[in-house]
């Protein structure tokens, strides 16, 4: 305890990023990041947009891209709510729908960066148990919860819960926001945003970080009903006016319309995905349905904790959580097909 820290610092459990500065030269596939780089004209925009006009302020409300996102998903301006990045987003909604509320409610295998929030916010929560697949069983959730946050597809898992299935927790729980962090939902799943106009308690939060490419950028955003996004825009407005920049602004733009770009590295991503499944199964993986850029994978005889170690031995990084009931899984990024080639070629002969 640093006597300068204010009370409560001490107990906080900070979020653990996967490894992001190396020490050598790895296959990374430890973050999700995507493989394919941004959109070109996504970069000449943010190239076009540092000029003199830094000087200025950017549009505290980051106008040109809520309007940019709404055409995109048929919505007005008034559903969209731009930040830096999702987790910011994110934490902008815990403090805007779940204080002081009854119990928040979410899987117990998840992103783990919800009961961090939970902690820094004082926000009591309960977690409900995936099944044996991992996969969610909507009856097993918690009912007179304050709000219930879903990842779908959920991390570090891949499941993908069906629309349907969100939809009985929408009506079951008309009182308390429904958060769907659709952070992978570009890779094959379906989008709840068509329920928005539906349910007023439906919260659906998206990044440009994985399937535009963006994660260094820092763009996230929120779809819902109008009430709920001016939650959001009273949060934030207390916190940081400019929470968007102008570089960013000039590259999400061009991000969300450069749809062809876009297409073609998801689809490339979900190839590669399936490839990577069979050539997994053949050297005796058990690997989890996926619908995310990412696999969750554990081995009929090798730990995955040395699995882990021995990969990163051989130059490729990959994701292991030490925490109960996923211990013996390795989350693996999907990366170009060359990545992958790599990566099969250096485990086939570690499990063999
Ligand atoms: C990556 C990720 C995010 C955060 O993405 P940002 O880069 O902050 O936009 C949010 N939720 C889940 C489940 C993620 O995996």
């Amino acid at each position: 305890m640093n006597k300068y820290w204010s009370n409560g610092i001490e107990s906080l459990t900070p979020y653990e990023a996967g490894e992001q500065q190396p020490d050598r030269d790895y296959v990374k596939l430890n973050t999700n990041e995507n493989p394919y780089p941004p959109s070109p004209k996504v970069l000449a925009a943010i190239q076009e947009s540092a000029n003199g006009s830094l000087r200025l302020y950017p549009d505290p409300e980051s106008n040109s891209v809520k309007q940019t996102i709404a055409d995109h998903y048929n919505l007005e301006k008034n559903n969209v709510f731009v930040g830096n990045g999702s987790d910011e987003v994110l934490a902008f909604s815990f403090l805007a729908f779940y204080q002081d509320k009854p119990d928040l409610v979410f899987p117990n295998i998840s992103y783990t960066f919800y009961p961090v929030y939970c902690r820094l916010f004082d926000i009591s929560y309960t977690t409900f148990p995936l099944t044996g697949e991992f996969e969610i069983d909507v009856d097993k959730v918690p009912e007179q919860s304050g709000g219930i946050i879903i990842a779908n597809p959920n991390a570090p898992t891949g499941t993908f819960l069906a629309i349907e299935k969100i939809e009985i927790l929408l009506k079951r729980n008309p009182d308390a926001v429904i958060l769907i962090d659709e952070a992978y939902i570009d890779f094959g799943g379906q989008s709840c945003v068509s329920l928005i106009n539906k349910y007023k308690n439906l919260l659906v939060v998206q990044t440009l970080s994985k399937s535009r490419s963006l994660a260094g950028m820092r763009i996230g955003f929120a779809l819902g009903d109008a009430d709920l996004i001016n939650g959001l825009n009273r949060v934030k407005n207390s916190f940081n006016a400019y929470p968007v920049d102008t570089l960013a602004t000039a590259g999400a733009i061009e991000a969300i319309r450069d749809d062809d770009y876009f297409q073609q590295c998801r689809k490339a991503i979900i190839e590669t995905r399936g490839w990577t499944v069979k050539e997994l199964e053949k050297l005796s993986f058990n690997v989890v349905s996926s619908m995310a850029n990412f696999i969750f994978i554990t081995h009929e005889q090798m730990a995955a904790k040395s699995l882990y170690h021995e990969l990163k031995n051989k130059g490729i990084l990959v994701r292991y959580f030490d925490m109960p009931d996923i211990d013996n899984y390795l989350r693996v990024s999907i990366g170009t097909m060359e990545d992958m080639k790599i990566f099969i070629d250096t485990i086939g002969p570690i499990v063999e």
